[in-house]
């Protein structure tokens, strides 16, 4: 095995090691877990800047014979389903919308698997114009990022005055079926004290919120476990206008803690994904925008599935360094270690 530097993480050429793996189809690993659930990423590119993922002048661009085509995506999804066990995938960034190929790529996945889940996380904008074509084209549901109705503290935070379309991308979703939509809302010290407002207007918008903890995954590495906002804080600040009842995760890979708000129905979601350890639990597998499988947000060990994809490879071998690679993703992030090292990568150019 060769690795092989790149500015970007280290990449692995050459088969992965497969000593001790079970033969299985599925992508299992050495501490038992199996990975069903693809994250694909199709674009650096973004219409936002948020301060905790992208630098302020955006990430730098991939060269475009570098970025796996609509028809190589297409490929390595129905693979990914009909070789390798996966059962839902969803399409990420960057800003996926910032792909003009976005409904070409679900139809043609749609055309392939008429029954995976396919979903998609987007921060909404421009959403509101497609939001039709994208459910004809097969996609079933969103999640929107969204950590704040204020529009100045929106600004701030994104570095872009564009919350007005996130509200009409939203309603759009909604009426074109893309449910349920869930909103994700990263926990920042700025958006804190309107974290109840966000709860409320999610509510009255039939939207599911999720508040998730900051990860070390900025682009400007200004990440500091002192600083972070915890659940403990978030529940803290929604308790003094909502009564909050635990309910427990809503199935065992799905890291979301659920609280129920108000008696009910409604509930708000908190995924700790640094004071509580969840990765014991992890179903997921990565395609990069620009073909690495990751088995790891925080791991910089990547795999070069387009180079394998370009030399004419049969789907057996690529099915082959798939399975390599999610054989030797490591137990955890390792976030509290005192080594730990943010990966090379930030969020946007790994997709979230
Ligand atoms: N642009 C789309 C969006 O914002 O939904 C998709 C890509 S974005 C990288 C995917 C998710 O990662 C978003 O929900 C975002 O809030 C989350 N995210 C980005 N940086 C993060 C960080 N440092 N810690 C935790 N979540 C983060
Ligand atoms: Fe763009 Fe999403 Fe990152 Fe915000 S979180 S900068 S919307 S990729």
């Amino acid at each position: 095995m060769t690795v092989v530097a790149m500015g970007m993480p280290a990449v692995r050429t050459g088969l992965p090691s497969m000593d001790g793996r079970p033969d299985t189809p599925q992508l299992v690993d050495r501490f038992g877990r199996v990975a069903r659930d693809l994250r694909v990423s199709i674009t650096e590119k973004c219409s936002l800047r948020c301060t905790y993922c992208m630098p302020e002048e955006g990430l730098p661009a991939i060269p475009a014979d570098e970025l796996l085509s609509t028809a190589e995506i297409v490929r390595l999804v129905v693979l990914a389903v009909r070789e390798l066990g996966v059962h839902e995938v969803r399409f990420t960034g960057g800003e996926p919308l910032m792909r003009r190929d976005l409904e070409q790529i679900v139809a043609g996945c749609r055309a392939e698997l008429p029954d995976t889940p396919l979903a998609m996380t987007t921060n909404g904008v421009g959403l509101a114009h497609r939001a039709r074509a994208l459910a004809a084209a097969g996609l079933d549901r969103i999640n929107v990022s969204l950590d704040t109705v204020d529009r100045e503290g929106f600004a701030r935070l994104t570095r872009r005055d564009r919350l007005d379309s996130v509200f009409a991308g939203i309603r759009a979703a909604s009426q074109a079926g893309l449910t349920p939509i869930k909103v994700n809302a990263v926990l920042m010290r700025e958006t804190l004290g309107g974290a109840a407002d966000l709860l409320r207007w999610c509510i009255e918008e039939g939207c599911e919120l999720r508040f998730i903890e900051e990860m070390p995954l900025d682009a400007d590495h200004e990440w500091a476990r002192t600083n972070m906002i915890t659940a403990a804080e978030l529940l803290e600040a929604l308790g003094t206008r909502f009564a909050l009842t635990p309910v427990g995760r809503e199935d065992p890979s799905a890291p979301a803690e659920l609280w129920q708000v108000d008696g009910g129905p409604a509930t708000v979601g908190i995924i700790a994904s640094v004071t509580r350890k969840f990765c014991g639990d992890c179903d997921r597998t990565r395609l990069t925008a620009d073909g690495r499988i990751r088995s790891c947000l925080f791991s910089d060990q990547e795999y070069d599935v387009r180079a394998v994809l370009r030399s004419d490879a049969s789907d057996a071998d690529i099915a082959t360094l798939w399975r390599g690679a999610m054989w030797n993703k490591w137990a955890g992030h390792g976030i509290d270690a005192a080594d730990f090292v943010p990966p090379e990568r930030s969020m946007g150019a790994i997709g979230g």
